[in-house]
């Protein structure tokens, strides 16, 4: 069988999934509520997300763990241990028969931590070590490069499974981009991506699927590493107490080819992207791999 890191590596694209929390609200989570414990609490319902991506053809789902360090939990009044929650949700994502990677979301600023304290850095003590039993790990929306790059050296017990690290940019004034940490794409290839197996861009402020194109050039420019993207769909808009996301799914979709072109081998969709989204992403993803087979 081939593994997902074979898959990632060949000529063929992989579809993945789109938001889970959004998707979550629309069945009943509240903002201040914990999505991460639902996978306990509402196992059906996070399961239904699952479901729902994979009938739109996502072949990799992440696992609904996004904020599962015990403080991310902590703050938001969970109190179960991290490994629970992600045991719990690695079994509801797998039930869909997909490729699942252990989702990472931000991580504290390393400078916040002592130097004892620095070596047990979260994700290597909370959920990286559940998550050995995934296809592979995914750290998104990462602004420092510092924390992450502590992380990867550490080598946490699932280290051998591929890591994909994804970073969230802005456009700056002068029309390039740059990590809310002041970190250059080229930045994040030079030194993340001898750490990892993948390197990918996802959500954003201002920067939507038009501009993770021009972010993927810059990578390619400077990497031969596999490359994915999550774009979200658009910056929001507050109109009548909900937030409103621009992007369609057609107008997302009609966005592919020139990633697929630019380089991408993986896509999926981040904040605001739905199951709609995902099915008319796998068109064009269905028509690239009939072309390169
Ligand atoms: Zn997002």
């Amino acid at each position: 069988m081939t593994s997902f890191l074979d898959a990632l590596r060949s000529r063929r694209a992989l579809l993945m999934d789109g938001a889970m929390g959004a998707e979550l609200q629309k069945l009943g989570l509240k903002p201040e509520e914990c999505g991460e414990e639902w996978n306990l609490t509402h196992p059906e319902r996070v399961a239904s997300v699952h479901r729902a991506y994979a009938e739109a053809g996502a072949e990799v789902l992440l696992t609904n763990t996004f904020q599962a360090i015990g403080s991310a939990l902590e703050r938001r009044g969970c109190r179960l241990p991290p490994s629970r929650v992600v045991y719990a949700a690695i079994g509801l994502a797998r039930e869909q028969g997909k490729w699942v990677l252990g989702d990472i979301g931000p991580f504290e600023d390393v400078h916040r931590f002592d130097e004892r304290k620095q070596k047990c850095i979260w994700p290597c003590v909370d959920v990286v070590p559940p998550m050995s039993i995934c296809d592979g790990i995914l750290v998104e929306t990462i602004s420092d490069i510092r924390p992450l790059v502590m992380a990867l050296e550490m080598k946490p017990a699932a280290c051998h499974l591929p890591f994909l690290a994804s970073a969230t940019y802005l456009r700056t004034d002068g029309g390039g981009f740059r990590t809310f940490n002041g970190h250059t794409p080229e930045t994040w290839v030079q030194q993340v991506g001898p750490r990892a197996a993948a390197l990918g861009v996802n959500c954003g402020r201002d920067v939507g699927i038009k501009e993770c194109v021009e972010i993927v050039r810059q990578y390619r420019d400077n990497t031969e590493l596999p490359i994915f993207v999550r774009p979200n769909a658009g910056t929001p808009k507050l109109e009548n107490g909900q937030w409103l996301y621009p992007h369609g799914p057609e107008e997302m979709a009609s966005w592919l080819p020139a990633l697929l072109q630019a380089g991408v081998r993986m896509i999926g969709g981040c904040c605001g992207t739905t199951p709609a989204h995902i099915a008319a992403f796998k068109k064009v993803i269905d028509e690239w791999n009939r072309s390169v087979r």
